[in-house]
Formats: structure tokens, C-alpha cells, sequence
């Protein structure tokens, strides 16, 4: 049984793909402190996405535990088509990208782009910027339905990789058939989150709400990952209504500059702890990974500053996808988190003053957990109650029950949240379930105290609990 008390404060999630495609890859990753599985839908299909869920999900029940599913919509990027194998281009040397869905070989470097708006846009000058920035290319002669670049680093190309035109935006639609299939199938197969690429403003994140509605996803969350330009201008409005918020640093690396991107991710997590909402940071935190079983001084580094920034979860990507070492990489990343948790304070933002009585009221209740050195339990149906207190980062441990797999969920992405499950969908009934469950686990001790309620309701009256375990 996992011990609910040691885990980690700051969650984990983990991108599943090739590299991480096994049961019991899966559950080792959740017995490691990893909260949410995000699936990449830019890559694979339908099917092979089935075989991700189900692997998920067999692993959660059996480990009795709750994770999160996140699916990750391609959006509105610019992506090449399909290549067998990898196109190889040393720098200086020429390639062609032409109008197609795909190549049959790769040892006439030419790219497929399926892409009409692109060939539209692109201009001689423009420098092509793909895979995290690792390979950039510069536009030397524009025709109709083919172009010609010129490397200007070292390049393996493979299939459906991203490309951005440095410094613009070709104004593709919010949503492509691929982004609806992928809704479609995130609706069917009970996802908890949807990540929202290149998101650029408020109306993005509203019409991904409606669509989600109209196709009977209402409970879905929505992350906005914030990768671009107009993301950033208007980063005020998206984050008030987004669910979540994720610092996207392979595409800001590619949109910005690589330099500005610490300046970016504090910016970006400043404002979603302001706004109480959830906020993650993902891309290349181990990439020394991908080849080898140790990382870099500096991406300890780099975890570390995450953790101190107050972050509620870190995620992994290639790392897992298709990296040589998952298991390894998420080792890794517990291993730093767990060495720093108990000596650091993360970043605590003081409310708001217009703030909502209930997150006042959150914030009282971890304060007189604190002051009692008491453990809180709390009872939630929708799962706003443990964003409440959450959001105070407690100094103590916090766990939050729920009647609700969903909500359970949906709410292990949030720092230091331990869920318990609970079959009463009561308030007061919930609360002594989680009680007499924990004791019976021995996550209570004798002479531990406890501070058991709930999140403020519509009603005149309320209760706090204090109890001394006996
Ligand atoms: P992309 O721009 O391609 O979406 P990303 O950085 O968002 O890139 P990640 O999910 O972080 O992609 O994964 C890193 C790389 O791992 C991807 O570029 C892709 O090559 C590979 N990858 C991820 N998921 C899969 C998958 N399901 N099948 C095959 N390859 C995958
Ligand atoms: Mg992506
Ligand atoms: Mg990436």
C-alpha cells in the first residue's frame, strides 16, 4: 500500500508514449508520485491513444489510486507531414519542403508540409525553428508549392515535427479536424484535463469550454499552455478562465528566445498563484535523459527553482514519450523535489483583497492547522474546496476526500492534495469515512490532531472539527 504521508507535495506527470508504453512502466511511475499522464495527441492515433488510456487506467485501479488524464490537442501549428524515418541535414547543406501529406524516402531531403496557408506566409529570410529549437533552417527561395531552406544547425527531421516561422503568426483556425477527433475521443475515453496549445487569447479557451459542452465534455479542464506571443500579452485574461495554467518552454524557447525563458516561467506562475489557479511546468527538465541515465547539474538546478517558485506539478515529456530512460528520469525528479521539499518554503502569495469569502475561509482553516501542527482533512464534491487551500501552500498535510473518482482526479494535480476515496457523497458522513480510513491505515497516529471540514457552502451554518486521535 502506498503511504499516503510521504508523498511528494509537488505532483509529477509524466507524457506517455513509445518509450513508457507498459503496465508496469505505468504503475511504477504512480508508485514514484506521479499524478497525471498527459497523452500527446500530435502524434499517433486513435487507436494507439486507446492503448494509453486502458494501460492508465488498469494501472490506477490496481494500485487504488487517482490520476489524472491529460490530452494534449495538437492546435494551431504548424506541422510537416509524415517521413519514413529521418530526413538528415548537416548544417549549411539545402533541403526542399514542398506541398504533400507525405515522402516516400528521405535521401532526396525533401519534407512534405500538408500546409497550403504556410507556403502563403513564408518569405525569404524567415528562419524555421523546430523540436525545442534544436534545429533552425533560413528561407532561401520561395515558389509556389515548394521552397527551398538552408540549415543553419544540424538537423534530423522526423515525422509531424512542429515548425514556427520565427516572429509570426500564419492565423491558422483554433481547432483542425485532428483537434475535433481528439476532443471527441478525450469526451469518450473520461478525460480530466485538455491542454490547449498555442493558445492566444480568452476567446481560445472559450470556445475550447463551449465545444467541450456541446460534445458533453462540461466536466473536462481546461490548461492553457502558454507557448506564444499573444498568449503572454494577454496572459491576465486567459488564466482567469483556464483551469490550469502550463509554462509550454519549448515553444516559448522558439517564440521568444531561449534566454528569456526563466523570466517567462516566473511571470507566468506569479499569475496563476495570484489567480489561485493550478500551474505546471514542463519541457526539457531532464533532457540530458533522453540518452543518458544521469542528468546535468544544471537541470537539478532548474527542477530546484521550479520547486522554489511554488509550482504545483512538473511534467516530463520526451523524457517519457520516447526517452531511454522513463523510469529513471522520473526517479530523478523525485529524488530532487523530495531532497528540497522538507527544507524549503515555497512562494506563498497573499490573497487578494476582493477575494471570495470561501478562499478566506481556506485560508483561516491553514492557519489554525498550522498553528495546531494538525493534519487537515477536507470534504469536496466539486473539488474547489481543496483549490482553496491548496493555493495557501499549507505547511501541513492536507488531505482532501471526495465520494467523486472525478473529482479525485481532477484534484491530484494540486500541491500537496493527498486524496482519499470515500463512498458517502455527504458532507459530515464523507468527513468521518476519511477520519476512521486513515486511522485504520495508520496515516493517524495517537495524539495527532486533525482539522476536518469543508469548503463553505450556501447555508447558515458550518462546521470545523478538532480532534485528538485517541
Ligand atoms: P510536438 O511539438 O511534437 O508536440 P512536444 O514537445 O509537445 O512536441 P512531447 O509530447 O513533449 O512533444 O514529446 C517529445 C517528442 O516525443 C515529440 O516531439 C515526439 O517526437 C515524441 N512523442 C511524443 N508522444 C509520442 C507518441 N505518442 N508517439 C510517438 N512519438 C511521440
Ligand atoms: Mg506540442
Ligand atoms: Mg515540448
Amino acid at each position: 500500500m502506498i503511504v499516503l504521508k510521504d508523498m511528494l507535495r509537488v505532483k509529477i506527470a509524466v507524457t506517455i508514449g513509445p518509450s513508457s508504453s507498459d503496465l508496469e512502466k505505468i504503475k511504477e511511475f504512480i508508485k514514484l508520485g506521479v499524478f497525471a499522464f498527459r497523452i500527446n495527441f500530435s502524434h499517433g492515433d486513435a487507436e494507439e491513444w486507446k492503448k494509453y488510456v486502458d494501460l492508465v487506467k488498469d494501472a490506477s485501479t490496481s494500485l487504488d489510486s487517482h490520476v489524472a488524464l491529460i490530452g494534449d490537442l495538437p492546435g494551431p501549428s504548424i506541422r510537416i507531414g509524415e517521413i519514413p524515418g529521418k530526413i538528415v541535414l548537416n548544417r549549411d547543406e539545402e533541403a526542399k519542403i514542398i506541398y504533400a501529406e507525405k515522402v516516400g524516402d528521405v535521401e532526396d531531403r525533401i519534407i512534405p508540409m500538408p500546409l497550403s496557408l504556410f507556403f502563403k506566409n513564408v518569405k525569404v529570410g524567415d528562419v524555421l525553428i523546430m523540436d525545442d529549437g534544436k534545429i533552425q533552417m533560413m528561407v532561401r527561395d520561395v515558389g509556389d508549392r515548394e521552397i527551398v531552406v538552408k540549415a543553419l544547425t544540424n538537423a534530423e527531421i522526423s515525422s509531424r515535427k512542429a515548425v514556427v516561422i520565427k516572429g509570426k503568426d500564419i492565423g491558422l483556425p483554433t481547432f483542425s479536424k485532428r483537434d475535433i477527433e481528439a476532443l471527441r475521443f478525450s469526451v469518450k475515453n473520461d478525460f480530466d484535463y485538455i491542454g490547449l496549445s498555442y493558445v492566444r487569447n480568452i476567446g481560445d479557451v472559450e470556445l475550447l469550454k463551449s465545444t467541450l459542452a456541446s460534445i458533453g465534455g462540461r466536466e473536462i479542464g481546461v490548461i492553457s499552455k502558454i507557448e506564444t506571443v499573444q498568449a503572454i500579452n494577454n496572459l491576465s485574461d486567459i488564466s482567469e478562465s483556464s483551469d490550469a495554467l502550463l509554462v509550454a518552454r519549448g515553444d516559448l524557447g522558439m517564440h521568444f528566445g531561449l534566454e528569456q525563458v526563466p523570466r517567462l516561467q516566473e511571470q507566468i506562475t506569479e499569475i496563476a498563484l495570484a489567480k489561485g489557479k493550478p500551474i505546471i511546468v514542463a519541457t526539457q527538465l531532464l533532457a540530458s535523459m533522453m540518452e543518458n541515465t544521469v542528468p546535468t547539474r544544471s537541470e537539478i538546478v532548474d527542477i530546484l527553482t521550479a520547486v522554489k517558485d511554488g509550482v504545483d506539478m512538473l511534467m516530463l515529456t520526451g523524457e517519457t514519450a520516447v526517452g531511454k530512460h522513463p523510469i529513471e528520469a522520473v526517479e530523478w525528479l523525485k529524488r530532487v523535489i523530495e531532497t528540497y521539499e522538507p527544507i524549503i518554503k515555497p512562494r506563498r502569495i497573499k490573497l487578494p483583497s476582493n477575494v471570495d469569502i470561501r478562499d478566506r475561509f481556506a485560508e483561516g482553516i491553514t492557519m489554525l492547522a498550522e498553528s495546531l501542527g494538525a493534519s487537515i482533512i477536507i470534504y469536496t464534491k466539486s473539488g474547489r474546496g481543496a483549490l482553496r487551500i491548496s493555493r495557501n501552500r499549507p505547511n501541513v498535510k492536507v488531505y482532501v476526500a471526495s465520494g467523486y473518482e472525478k473529482t479525485l482526479r481532477k484534484i491530484s494535480i494540486l500541491w500537496g492534495v493527498i486524496t482519499v476515496k470515500v463512498d458517502s457523497e455527504d458532507y459530515l458522513e464523507g468527513l468521518e469515512e476519511a477520519f476512521n480510513k486513515l486511522k485504520d491505515r495508520g496515516e493517524l497516529k495517537i495524539g495527532d490532531v486533525v482539522v476536518l471540514t469543508y469548503g463553505l457552502k450556501d447555508e447558515p451554518l458550518h462546521l470545523v472539527k478538532i480532534i485528538q486521535v485517541k
